[in-house]
């Protein structure tokens, strides 16, 4: 079941035109929205006096191509440093597209990717085998899934040496970031940072604009680093899928999740709660996505949020022992 879910979530993204500007402090290379072969996440890349730092690296081979293309034809600097704000693979398959052209570059990430290997990836990684021995695979889901599978099986690439495990001001490429750790929220630990010069929070799934990705989400824990997230300095928050944000849009957004949340520890109807999000997150998603972000928000409450205890516990184990309570 959440197999099914995840591939239907990750099959939405969306799409922004900024574009890349030589010299900006600061570029958002936007995700890729298709529906039949699933999304990239967005990528931050921040000018450094060490040269680049990348903040995720998508899933497509054309998403790390645009990335590499920023470093080497439009500024001409290397790859200094790769952050992962998370594991899933919409935001961490490009990472050895990257590592492979700048070796050097250090991986930023939380230590959580170790135990996805072994657990939810490693049920991935037999759904990819399974499906390359399909012999009536055509050749480009055949090509996508030998990348999938090629990431999964290139830990060096995925696992960060010395995970980061506190909040805390971190060099990165000769500047500094503020970095945080969410445990049990949108994953078993995320990153997030601050970059100070810019006010420029990027939050990875933290936020997805259109509708929060449960899939290995925990209530609590999701919460409270939205919380942390509003107690910090920042003007613009980039989200790890959508358009940036203003703070009175991630001010209604949080509006918007916690009424979701609320409506999903109710009594509700799965599709009341799915309604109300789409009352509430109206202008997050596309009109082109509304069909599809109606279908996650209710499957989300009946299939997620509303599973047993041990299953929702899956998810929140780390929560629960950073909680002194
Ligand atoms: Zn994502």
């Amino acid at each position: 079941m959440r197999n099914l879910t995840v591939s239907l979530c990750l099959s939405l993204c969306a799409c922004s035109t900024t574009g890349a500007a030589q010299n900006a402090p600061y570029v958002l290379q936007p995700g890729h929205m298709d529906l039949e072969i699933g999304p990239d996440g967005n990528t931050v890349i921040f000018d450094a006096p060490d040269g680049l730092v990348v903040v995720d690296s998508g899933r497509h081979a054309a998403h790390a191509q645009a990335i590499l293309d920023h470093a080497e034809t439009i500024t001409g600097k290397p790859v200094a440093t790769l952050v992962n704000s998370h594991w899933h693979l919409d935001h961490t398959t490009g990472n050895r597209d990257i590592l492979a052209r700048f070796p050097q570059a250090g991986l930023v990430a939380t230590g959580a990717m170790e135990a996805a290997l072994a657990g939810f990836l490693a049920r991935s990684r037999t759904a990819a085998v399974e499906r390359l021995a399909d012999p009536t695979l055509p050749a480009d889901a055949r090509a996508r899934t030998q990348r999938t599978l090629a990431a999964l099986d290139d830990r060096a690439a995925m696992v960060p040496a010395n995970p980061v495990l506190a909040d805390g001001p971190l060099e990165l490429g000769g500047r500094t970031f503020i970095v945080h750790v969410a445990p049990a929220a949108a994953t078993e630990a995320d990153l997030w940072l601050i970059a100070p010069d810019e006010g420029l929070a990027v939050v990875g799934d933290l936020v997805v604009a259109q509708v929060p990705f449960f899939d290995t989400g925990c209530e609590d824990g999701w919460r409270r680093a939205l919380d942390a997230i509003a107690a910090e300095q920042w003007t613009t928050l980039v989200p790890g899928h959508g358009e940036p944000m203003t703070r009175a849009d991630f001010t209604r957004w949080r509006s918007a999740f916690d009424s979701w949340l609320d409506c999903a520890a109710g009594k509700a109807e799965a599709s009341g709660c799915a309604e109300g999000w789409m009352a509430n997150a109206a202008g997050f998603y596309a009109e082109d996505e509304r069909e599809n972000v109606r279908y996650l928000a209710e499957a989300y409450v009946a299939e997620v949020l509303r599973a047993s205890a041990d299953q929702r516990m899956a998810y929140c184990v780390t929560a629960a022992a950073a909680d002194p309570a």
